[in-house]
């Protein structure tokens, strides 16, 4: 069994102290994996301002977010202009790729795309996507292979404005299998890798799995046969939850799964079929979020 593991970085602290001490984990483990930098300025601290909404401290609450993040990553942004990462820290990224791991773009500025994005026109796509993409192919010397949109906040807009650069495959939704999504009635030929599997926050969120359950519970629905794809976080697996993530680990190994970069899952020459996307939201996560059609997905 294959596990795609998909590791996305956020922020200007998940990428000085998550992404490197991630790498070294892979490195002891033998594994490799597709990183999804955001490297345009760090604002997600203007998340805190969503404070006021009464949901989202909720959700700060049941996942200890400011423990998760540290306040550090909660407040940049918020109250002075954030770091740009790429510019700062363009020496990780480099090391990653280095490393031969897969290095994609996440998004310039992730906090503007998680809320923004979605209404934004198709110049302004472009140019975030444009700027991100410069910024990568600057630090690594190539262009990225593949795209993931921040908060899996993707439609048809963006899908068609993401063609128009050659990424191998994209991962902007959540569903069960490889898929060309269709936009207005034709399927577009850039594959979309979806995530298949729930994010921490996600499952702790809903309340019903503790930590030291967490991955036995995040084991349990992984599919032989099927595709596996898991999202971690540089700011979290890669700093507070370390240690519960190199226990995911060795366990998926020890049963025989392997993980891999999203990319390898498309030379195993699978089965890739035409689906649209829809909004829909998901328990444990604020919001919608884009997901593969299901008439899409294989039964
Ligand atoms: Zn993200």
């Amino acid at each position: 069994m294959k596990i795609g593991l998909r590791i996305d970085v956020d922020t200007f602290r998940g990428t000085r102290e998550g992404v490197p001490a991630l790498c070294r984990m892979l490195a002891e483990h033998g594994v490799s994996a597709s990183f999804f930098f955001s490297v345009g300025p760090d604002n997600m601290g203007r998340k805190v301002w969503q404070l006021v909404r009464p949901g989202f401290l909720w959700k700060m609450l049941r996942t200890r977010a400011s423990q998760l993040y540290g306040w550090d990553i909660l407040l940049k942004g918020a109250l002075w202009p954030g770091p740009l990462i790429g510019e700062r820290l363009g020496d990780v990224i480099r090391s990653v790729s280095g490393a031969g791991h897969e290095v994609g773009l996440h998004a310039w500025d992730h906090h503007w795309w998680q809320t923004r994005a979605h209404r934004a026109n198709s110049r302004i796509i472009q140019e975030d996507l444009k700027r991100g993409m410069d910024s990568l192919a600057r630090i690594t010397g190539h262009a990225p292979v593949s795209s993931a949109a921040p908060g899996w906040r993707c439609t048809e807009r963006v899908i068609q404005e993401k063609a128009r650069f050659s990424f191998l495959y994209n991962s902007d939704c959540r569903g069960e299998s490889l898929f060309y999504p269709v936009v207005a009635g034709t399927a577009i030929s850039q594959v979309q890798i979806p995530v298949t599997l729930p994010t921490y926050d996600e499952v702790i969120g809903r309340g019903h799995v503790r930590d030291d359950q967490y991955n036995a519970y995040l084991f349990s629905l992984l599919r032989p046969q099927r595709l596996n794809v898991l999202t971690i976080h540089a700011e979290v697996e890669g700093i507070g939850l370390r240690g519960m993530f190199e226990a995911f680990l060795r366990m998926s190994r020890s049963a025989g799964a392997q993980m891999v970069p999203l990319g390898r899952l498309l030379a195993d020459d699978p089965e890739i079929t035409p689906s649209r996307i829809v909004q829909r939201e998901i328990e444990g996560r604020a919001g919608w979020v884009c997901c593969q059609a299901s008439e899409g997905a294989r039964p």
